[in-house]
């Protein structure tokens, strides 16, 4: 791998290649695509399979998609469902407090529950299938004042004025735009799944999460009778099991004594679609492009998972760098412009999704509930209002 950055550029971007087809990958080729752009997707794995996750959306990423693609969000609306009230339990399931949600009145848009695989492939199908390049996986790319080339494993190669790596969390772009190594363990451990599932403490429009002994359990419905959940605990050395079933008895061991429906829905779910992750995270940069190359969505700013902000800024920034292209005298001036719109709110976003995930891990879990509870009606709301209120169609 190897590039170079001394270069002058010319303003005109026609053909733009996107690494990765993950969510931000799929969002920032709609974007640049509604200008005129020729953005092109290349995605290593051989076809864009169901992963077993739920997905919170927010206003902030549903506006920003309305903005790329309006019509979007009524067919994300469709195919999730809207949570009202957040119930904050006990690992015992006592109900500590239920939180009511005023996000629609607020801000136009209300927290979406919905599928990972279901969003990827709405985004996807408004793409032309043949933007979208499977089994392409980048090695690397070098650039000159003519353009860049990226090269594919296997020996294929493409050539684009700009490249945009949406690769997520371990991004090869990344490693030559910044090369900061690998991600930050974060001390804990994730596992998920999403299953056709109902209970009846289980409502269709309520979150519940559950705290106790440093670990939480999530359950959300996430629309057309499948309910999402994720599990987390502490975990010093981030060691994954060695198989499905393995995984499977791990999680029902973290989790035993825990009050319904824990034990119930994770014996339910088929061992094979667990999904066991470590926790990562990078720390805040403030540069995350070299020349004609750019990182969006996990590749430049992962946060664990705590405020469920990870998609929704990669909508974000998609919108905002398909809005800096077009308007820039040049590739570098477009990219700057794009990283002063994106690095002083994504760093905010990090750390506070850092602390609020550490806080979720409290070994004393009744001060956390405490703080919760407390939060939510002091300086929460001005943190949410500041998050939730960011809207393209307000801003342009
Ligand atoms: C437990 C958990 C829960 C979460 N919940 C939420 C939530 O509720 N709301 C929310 O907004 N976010 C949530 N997130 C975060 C969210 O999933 C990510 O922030 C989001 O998916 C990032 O999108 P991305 O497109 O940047 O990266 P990714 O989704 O990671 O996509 C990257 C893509 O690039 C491909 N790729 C990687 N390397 C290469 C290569 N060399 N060549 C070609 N292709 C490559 C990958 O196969 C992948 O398809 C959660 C994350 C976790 C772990």
């Amino acid at each position: 791998m190897s590039e170079n950055s001394s270069v002058e550029f010319p303003s005109a971007v026609e053909k733009v290649a996107i690494i990765g087809a993950g969510l931000g990958g799929l969002a920032a080729a709609m974007a640049l695509r509604k200008q005129g752009i020729d953005a092109q997707v290349y995605e290593k794995a051989r076809e864009l399979r169901p992963v077993g996750a739920g997905l919170t959306l927010f206003p902030n990423g549903l506006n920003s998609l309305d903005a790329i693609k309006p019509g979007i969000v009524e067919s994300l609306k469709r195919a999730g469902s809207f949570t009202r009230a957040v119930n904050l339990k006990k690992s015992t399931g006592e109900l500590i407090m239920q939180n009511r949600l005023t996000l629609a009145e607020k801000y136009g848009q209300p927290m979406l529950q919905i599928r990972w695989s279901r969003q990827q492939e709405i985004l996807a199908s408004a793409l032309p299938a043949d933007a979208i390049h499977l089994n392409c996986r980048c090695a690397g790319f070098e650039q000159n004042d003519s353009g860049v080339e990226v090269f594919f494993e296997g020996g294929n190669t493409v050539r684009a004025d700009l490249l945009v790596g949406a690769d997520g969390i371990n991004s090869t772009v990344r490693q030559v735009v910044i090369g900061d190594g690998a991600p930050r363990y974060a001390g804990r451990m994730s596992w998920r799944a999403v299953l056709k599932y109902s209970h009846e403490l289980l409502a269709a429009d309520e979150v519940t999460l559950m705290i106790g002994d440093g670990k939480n359990m999530v359950l959300i419905d996430t629309g057309g009778g499948y309910i999402f959940w994720s599990a987390g605990a502490l975990s010093e050395d981030g060691s994954v099991c060695q198989s499905a079933a393995e995984v499977k008895s791990r999680v029902l061991q973290e989790f035993a004594g825990w009050g319904e429906p824990v034990r119930a829905i994770v014996e339910a779910t088929d061992a094979g679609s667990i999904v066991e992750r470590t926790i990562c995270d990078r720390p805040p940069v403030l540069n995350w492009s070299k020349g004609r190359v750019t990182l969006l969505g996990d590749a430049a700013h992962p946060v664990v998972p705590s405020l469920g902000q990870g998609a929704n800024t990669a909508f974000e920034d998609a919108w905002e760098l398909s809005q800096c292209l077009a308007g820039a005298p040049s590739i570098e001036a477009a990219l700057s412009s794009y990283e002063n719109s994106r690095t002083q709110r994504t760093q905010v976003i990090q750390a506070r999704s850092a602390f609020q995930g550490t806080r979720a891990y409290d070994a004393d879990s009744d001060t956390f509930l405490r703080g919760v509870a407390e939060q939510a009606h002091a300086s929460q709301p001005e943190f949410e209002d500041w998050l939730y209120r960011y809207n393209p169609s307000v801003i342009s």
